[in-house]
């Protein structure tokens, strides 16, 4: 229970993948602050479970990040997961989705790394994980926004890491593969549409296609991860980009 003591923020971690991570840094002890949507009931319970709080603050908006965390107090373990996707080609590609994408996926994360760095230098103690992507490095067609923000995030990792590397704290991006959560069962349909295949074509000859281990990712996997990230062992792995994709970022 190294993280006894600590206080972490996981964004977008009512499901998928930043469940998994609260689950594990809860499992270490920390007292954790839940953040994204759901049905309330299915929430009340997982904050009894974990011994968690929960804010429903919409990332896409400024005012409400600002209201998270300064609700949610002195952060020392800062997870920025929230995250949306949407497949289309470039030239239908919806304005206003892509400014929710490059707001949720990027931005928010500027805005929680701003706001938690103050009461992280003044402890002289600190950790910011940033869920990135595969698609923080290599692209695939159809993902403009996706692609884009993750771009943005591994260097805005690389920024924060450099500037408070000196203050003991660290800011790394894990970047998965294809993890099984709703984000991909969801891309499901439209991938369908784009590239003109079946529903099993776009699982096996897209999403795994690049995934050389030809499995999906568990989101437990990026849970113990970040838990390593916490540790004192990795007080010097810092501005990192982490890919856990079954290989696909080595071809
Ligand atoms: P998910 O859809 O299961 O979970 C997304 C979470 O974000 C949910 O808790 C949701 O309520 C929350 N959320 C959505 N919009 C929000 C908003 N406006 N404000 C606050 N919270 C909001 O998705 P996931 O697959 O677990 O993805 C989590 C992160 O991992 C994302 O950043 C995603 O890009 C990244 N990622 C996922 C995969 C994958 O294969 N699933 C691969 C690489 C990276």
């Amino acid at each position: 229970m190294f993280l006894e003591g600590k206080r972490a923020l996981v964004t977008g971690s009512t499901s998928g993948i930043g469940l998994a991570i609260a689950r594990s840094l809860a499992g270490e002890g920390a007292k954790v602050v839940l953040n994204g949507f759901g049905d309330e009931a299915e929430i009340a319970q997982l904050c009894e479970e974990l011994g968690a709080t929960h804010s429903g603050a919409d990332l896409t908006d400024v005012a409400q990040i600002e209201q998270m965390m300064s609700e949610a107090g002195s952060i020392d373990i800062l997870v920025n997961n929230a995250g949306m996707q949407h497949v289309s080609p470039v030239e239908d590609f919806p304005v206003a989705k892509w400014d929710t994408i490059i707001a949720l996926n990027l931005t928010a994360a500027f805005h929680t790394t701003r706001l938690a760095v103050p009461g992280m230098k003044e402890k002289g103690w600190g950790r910011i994980i940033n869920t990135a992507s595969a698609h923080s490095k290599v692209a695939s067609p159809f993902k403009s926004a996706y692609n884009s923000a993750k771009h943005g995030l591994d260097g805005f990792t690389k920024t924060i890491a450099l500037e408070l590397a000196e203050h003991g704290v660290t800011a790394n991006c894990i970047s998965p593969g294809y993890v099984w959560t709703p984000l991909v069962e969801n891309q499901i349909p439209d991938t369908m549409k784009a590239r003109g295949l079946t529903r099993e074509q776009v699982i096996n000859d897209v999403l795994l296609v690049k995934q050389a281990t030809k499995k999906f990712v568990q989101p437990e996997e990026i849970g113990a991860l970040a838990v390593f990230l916490c540790r004192d062992e990795a007080q010097n792995v810092n501005g990192a980009n982490w890919s856990v994709d079954g290989g696909w970022t080595a071809e």
